[in-house]
């Protein structure tokens, strides 16, 4: 008899359900954070001469030395401070997972955060504890720190600002957080080119803290570039575990490429940030839809009937993420990603029709 995959597989993995990426073509894609502006021609003529002359037939440069020069002046990271690369902070997070579970080991976060700082803390066989946001999504820092005192986390994430939720966390909680912390404390900054606070001025301060961003969110989400920041004593462990290839040829020489030019994509983000506000505004007068402050690219807002809702957008061609059901806090809740002018008077006239007369 050949072996079935419940004889082989964990049974953690078994009871998991695939992170889902719905299909979108021909769709208003809102759901996933996505920069939707393209670079300046000029900027795509260079790229699209780099891939043309791209050693493809090697391996990629495995220290990547370059792109990490270039991302050390254009992200600001401090002296004395190393990089490690991921393929996409996806992966960083995997990485980080793998090398800290021991037996018992347990990883902490909020909820709601990041579904995948749950999922792959099971991927790598640690334990996982989640503490609940307070119902206006605000970190409780009281049951923070009782769960720290009774979990002993060998690892805690705190997205800055948090998704799906969007906000920013008090930074002086999240700092008492660090110091409470027996392990690691990963920010992850994914959203910061839309906030105002950054914690890498802290990593000096602190031995225990790592700073993770990604260019995903600032317009190269197709590249798959993460990169984790923090002291060597750290980043060497965790090298161990990066495989060696993990980010390739195209991907260096693009973000490297592309880097050379930060305020295309600090304006395109100010752009976005200025059509959040527009896009707040606008949301914020229609009856029946609560919004919650945000501080990164997309808003999360709270309707009557959020799954009726989420089908009757997605029947008029707009897509974006319904958070139904995925926790209790976020019972009704549903998650727009800041698209263009005219992608987001598509979303509010989809929502406009679908509020007045509900696809049931
Ligand atoms: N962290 C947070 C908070 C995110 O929301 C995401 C993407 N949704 C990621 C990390 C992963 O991003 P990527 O793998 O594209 O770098």
């Amino acid at each position: 008899m050949p072996p079935s995959p419940d004889q082989i597989i964990r049974p953690e993995i078994l009871a998991l359900s695939a992170y889902h990426v719905p299909p979108a073509s021909g769709m208003v894609k809102l759901d996933a954070m996505e920069n939707p502006y393209s670079l300046p021609q000029e900027l795509r003529d260079e790229i699209a001469r780099l891939a043309a002359d791209a050693p493809v037939n090697r391996y990629p440069d495995a220290s990547a030395a370059p792109l990490k020069a270039r991302l050390r002046e254009a992200l600001a990271i401090p002296a004395g401070m190393d990089i490690m690369l991921g393929n996409g902070s996806d992966e960083i997070i995997q990485i980080i997972a793998l090398a800290a579970a021991k037996p018992g080991a347990v990883l902490l976060s909020v909820e709601p955060a990041f579904v995948m700082f749950r999922m792959i803390a099971t991927f790598a066989g640690m334990g996982y504890a989640g503490v609940p946001l307070k119902a206006d999504f605000s970190l409780d820092l009281d049951a923070m720190l009782a769960a720290i005192t009774q979990h002993q986390p060998a690892v805690i994430f705190i997205a800055y600002p948090n998704n799906p939720t969007g906000n920013l966390f008090d930074a002086t909680a999240v700092s008492r957080i660090i110091e409470a912390a027996p392990g690691i404390v990963i920010i992850d900054e994914a959203y910061h080119a839309f906030a105002d606070a950054s914690f890498m001025n802290r990593l000096t301060q602190y031995p225990n803290l790592l700073l993770m961003r990604t260019l995903s969110k600032l317009g190269l989400a197709g590249l798959r570039l993460g990169l984790l920041i923090g002291r060597s004593e750290w980043l060497i462990q965790l090298e161990k575990l990066r495989l060696p290839y993990n980010v390739g040829v195209v991907t260096q020489l693009i973000a490297e490429k592309v880097l050379q030019y930060p305020d295309v994509l600090l304006q395109q983000a100010a752009a976005i940030k200025a059509e959040r506000t527009v896009l707040s505004k606008c949301l914020q007068v229609l009856d029946g839809v609560d919004i919650f402050p945000t501080d990164a690219n997309f808003i999360l807002l709270r309707v009557d009937a959020a799954s009726q809702v989420f089908q009757g957008l997605k029947q008029r061609g707009v897509l974006i993420k319904n958070l139904d059901g995925s926790h209790p806090l976020l019972k009704n809740c549903l998650r727009v990603t800041v698209g263009t002018p005219d992608e987001n008077v598509q979303f509010l006239t989809a929502l406009q029709a679908t509020l007045k007369k509900p696809i049931y």
